[in-house]
């Protein structure tokens, strides 16, 4: 396996009809605002659906071209990125298409162009890298156990990947957290394998907010363009039953995103967030170039302290950005319009079109 050629992708952008570009995706996760952004903006734009989830697109009509594959993975495949750079495609990634096409694939085979640094995927996929680049920030972050006979305090257990919570568990000591394991273990919602990758951190007590941005690289610029929280079950609706009789029923938490709301901070809190924005920023620069372009998302907890604790980013658009596909509070203070992120995206390739700069956005 060889690495995509950076040199590779700028020399099939170089032949692509600059007044004929399609912006495409994957049909999935936040594509709805990809394409409806991309039309928006005056582009064409195309759909790489699996077969039968074609209907949200023709619905909402914010797609020109569909290629419909079995499978979400066969993006891919080399007749499908055929298809994409006969279209002039720059393809945006999101949540899912990392998940289906698969890190290494992104890596090694897809060789069509990608808005944004497609190097950085992997530092959001891999705790270790997160971390290290959030440290590398000076972002505050949950404290991390590397052995579970060190915990002191309450903790939270996650697992690789993102799962969307499921499996996640609290406890406050090492025997709680071995009978969770093996009740987790029990239900199936982890494997003997998932034990020993078993990620602790300290339990951040607060509010959730996920802060998404856009870094500009035209305007060397970080921008607020809107927040969300999360719906979660069923921690949602436990929270909803007296503590007296939590106990009595035994349910287990869960932690499993159903869904996402739109939300505002106190403003007395927004110098924190674009502090932590631009820190991020700076150092992805400086460890994995060209750096943290375009989307990304700090998903966070507010304490009572009023401190915000980061406990993942996301590299690329969140999938809470569909909490603003009509603008966000934030997105309306920048653009005074009904910027979504998709729009950000389109707006942006439009720019560097106009200004000659398309190489800059994309790898
Ligand atoms: P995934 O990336 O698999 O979706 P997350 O890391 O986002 O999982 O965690 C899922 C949910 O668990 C979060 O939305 C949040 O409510 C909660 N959570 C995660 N980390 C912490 C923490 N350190 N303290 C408190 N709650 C947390």
């Amino acid at each position: 396996m060889s690495k995509v050629n950076r040199d590779e992708i700028l020399s099939i952008l170089a032949k692509y009809d600059k007044n004929d570009i399609t912006i495409a995706t994957l049909g999935s996760h936040t594509s709805l605002h990809i394409l409806k952004g991309a039309k928006k903006e005056g582009f064409k734009t195309a759909v790489v659906c699996e077969k039968g989830r074609e209907v949200p697109y023709q619905r909402f009509k914010v797609a020109d071209e569909y290629i419909i594959v079995d499978k979400f993975r066969d993006i891919v495949n080399e007749d499908v990125q055929e298809q994409l750079r006969a279209m002039n495609s720059i393809v945006i990634p999101h949540g899912s298409f990392v998940a289906y096409a698969g890190l290494d694939r992104i890596e090694n085979d897809f060789n069509v162009p990608m808005f944004g640094n497609r190097d950085i995927l992997r530092w959001e996929a891999e705790r270790d890298l997160e971390r290290q680049m959030m440290m590398e920030s000076d972002i505050r972050m949950p404290l991390k156990f590397d052995n579970s006979e060190d915990i002191d305090r309450t903790v939270m257990v996650k697992f690789p990947g993102a799962r969307g919570g499921k499996g996640y568990f609290v406890a406050s000591s090492k025997e709680e957290f071995d009978t969770k394991i093996a009740n987790m273990l029990e239900r199936e919602w982890i494997e003997e394998d998932d034990v020993p990758k078993a990620h602790i951190e300290e339990y951040v007590s607060g509010t959730n907010f996920c802060i998404h941005y856009f870094y500009s690289v035209l305007n060397d610029e970080v921008e607020l363009l809107g927040m969300d929280s999360r719906f979660e079950s069923n921690i949602d609706g436990l929270v909803r039953i007296p503590a007296k009789d939590q106990l009595d029923i035994g349910l287990d938490p869960s932690y499993v995103i159903t869904g996402n709301h739109p939300v505002v901070m106190r403003e007395s809190l927004l110098p924190q967030v674009f502090d932590i924005g631009d820190k991020l920023v700076e150092s992805a620069k400086k460890l994995v170039k060209p750096g943290m372009n375009g989307p990304f998302c700090l998903q966070t907890m507010c304490t009572d302290n009023l401190e915000i604790v980061t406990f993942e980013m996301s590299a690329r658009t969140d999938g809470g950005t569909n909490t603003f596909m009509n603008g966000s509070a934030y997105s309306y203070l920048l653009f005074e319009e009904e910027m979504s992120m998709g729009q950000r995206i389109a707006r942006e390739i439009k720019n560097a079109i106009s200004e000659d700069k398309v190489d800059d956005l994309i790898t």
